[in-house]
């Protein structure tokens, strides 16, 4: 029997604000535990929280980045369940009234674009940590983390292959970093997901009896967990079996999803709103701002970097995978604008074969250390801020290269230099005499020696062997060390050829 497959995602994003949810505690990641905490994080009596304003702030952007509407009138409720790094015994969240509803965020390329609706995305804290080192058979909590603001963000069951829902997953990490709302940094913890999935027999509208998958830190793992999860029920079904509605982890050690709990319902968690906090009203002046304040996102990004600059759909797709990039290829056409008067239609090509095929191609390599060689970057660093060659310095290799000054081949050599060493390139060329030669006269010089040294190809090439041609100007750029100017040579050889 054929199924078909139906995802649904919820994503947990730490909001990047300095503070906590309810509280001043601050939320930077990898203090010794249990330093960043107070009385109203750690769930004392008689504390009162308050809301944080600049966590608010980001869940309006992110709201209408995805579409969604923004609730005029808002409420945070009291999830009730007990475990060790929840000391107040409740999670305090959004139930009725979340802040966004009702959205959509488009996956797929142009042409096959595939809109995901996303339910609603509600702002929550988020709980402290428990750590089980095993010293002395001993389990420890770390409530650093407790009352960090996150944002849920939940879609409708409206991915249908794991694929898709990788798509849905990466585009929507793009937006939250673009937003500057969170860093995306899966490994850390800072943006988590967990697809629930069912099968259904093909054609039927009724969805299957769903699992959520946990503990998924990547792109690959999410892929991995969904794949798997589809094999395992595939073959209960084919048996004859039922799918139990249950939670189940990702074992990435073993490649396999297993049991946690069975799967609670709403009614479980005893939802109340929270009696010391007053209803948050958001008011249309408050969106509007935030509406005027949207960075421009990945996809009208995309859509421009083709309009502006006559990129076609790849290289606009590359470029615009991370806003730093997005970022370094703009400035270093707008840096040779500047100093040619050319266009950024005239620019754009050529810049982006150089930003995406050698830029890429060194950073790619790690990062170059003081004594030669390279190190791995770390995840802290971000390689498009922290390359050595910043944008100003490759338009200014650009702009001599398209000048004539130096050739291209040697270009690339000197802009690998410049990543290694942090010189500029007029430096480079200047000490190493790359400069190339355009002077008629010295390139005169070099293609009489290279037409004396071989009798035998000139009396072929003016016997009529054209193909001989191509032999003269490689003699004469390696005789140049590379450094004559082709169009010139070419001009000059084929004048002495004849004769
Ligand atoms: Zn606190």
């Amino acid at each position: 029997m054929a199924y078909e497959v139906v995802i649904g995602l919820e994503a947990h994003a730490q909001l990047l604000t300095a503070s906590k949810m309810f509280c001043g505690c601050s939320t930077a990641f990898g203090a010794a535990p249990n330093t960043q905490t107070c009385p109203v994080c750690l769930g004392m009596p008689g504390v009162l929280p308050v809301i944080n304003q600049k966590a608010v702030e980001f869940a309006i952007r992110t709201g209408l980045a995805l579409n969604c509407t923004i609730a005029t009138m808002n409420r945070f409720a009291r999830k009730n369940y007990f475990y060790p790094d929840l000391p107040k015994g409740y999670q305090i969240s959004q139930y009725e009234l979340p802040i966004c509803q009702a959205g959509w965020v488009e996956i797929g390329e142009n042409g096959t674009a595939k809109r995901i609706r996303i339910r609603r995305a509600h702002l929550e804290e988020d709980a402290g940590k428990n750590l089980h080192t095993g010293i002395a058979g001993a389990s420890h909590v770390d409530l650093n983390r407790a009352g960090t603001p996150l944002l849920e963000i939940v879609t409708e069951p409206d991915m249908r292959s794991p694929d898709e829902a990788v798509a849905y997953l990466k585009k929507l990490r793009d937006i939250l970093v673009y937003l500057e709302v969170c860093d995306g940094n899966m490994e850390e913890g800072s943006l988590r997901c967990e697809p629930n999935l069912s099968l259904r027999q093909a054609g039927s509208k009724e969805f299957g009896t769903k699992v959520e998958l946990k503990n998924i830190n990547s792109f690959k793992f999410a892929k991995a967990a969904m794949e798997y999860e589809i094999k395992r029920q595939t073959k209960v079904l084919s048996e004859g079996g039922k799918i139990v509605q249950e939670t189940r982890l990702w074992d990435p050690e073993k490649g396999e999803t297993a049991p946690m709990r069975s799967k609670e319902e709403a009614h479980d968690y005893r939802y109340f709103p929270d009696p010391d906090l007053v209803p948050l009203r958001i008011t249309p002046e408050m969106v509007e701002e935030a509406r005027k304040a949207l960075p421009e996102l990945p996809e009208a990004i995309y859509k421009r970097f083709m309009e502006e600059y006559g990129l076609p759909e790849y290289d606009a797709d590359v470029l615009t995978s991370a806003k730093a990039l997005a970022k370094f290829f703009e400035d270093t056409v707008k840096a040779q604008a500047e100093a040619t008067a050319l266009s950024g239609k005239d620019l754009g090509k050529e810049t982006s074969n150089w930003v995406m095929v050698e830029l890429l191609g060194l950073l790619h390599k790690g990062k170059p250390k003081a004594d030669g060689g390279t190190e791995p970057w770390t995840i802290e660093q971000d390689p498009y801020e922290q390359s050595p060659v910043r944008p100003q310095g490759l338009a200014e290799l650009l702009v001599m290269k398209r000048k004539g000054e130096i050739s291209g081949p040697i270009a690339k050599s000197v802009l690998e230099e410049m990543f290694n060493t942090g010189k500029t390139a007029a430096e480079i060329i200047k000490a190493k005499g790359l400069t190339q030669m355009s002077d008629e006269g010295a390139l005169e010089e070099i293609i009489d020696e290279v037409m004396a040294k071989n009798p035998q190809q000139l009396a072929q090439y003016r016997g009529g062997k054209e193909q001989v041609f191509g032999f003269f100007m490689g003699q004469v750029m390696k005789a140049s060390g590379g450094k004559a100017n082709p169009t010139k040579v070419n001009e000059l050889l084929k004048r002495k050829l004849a004769g």
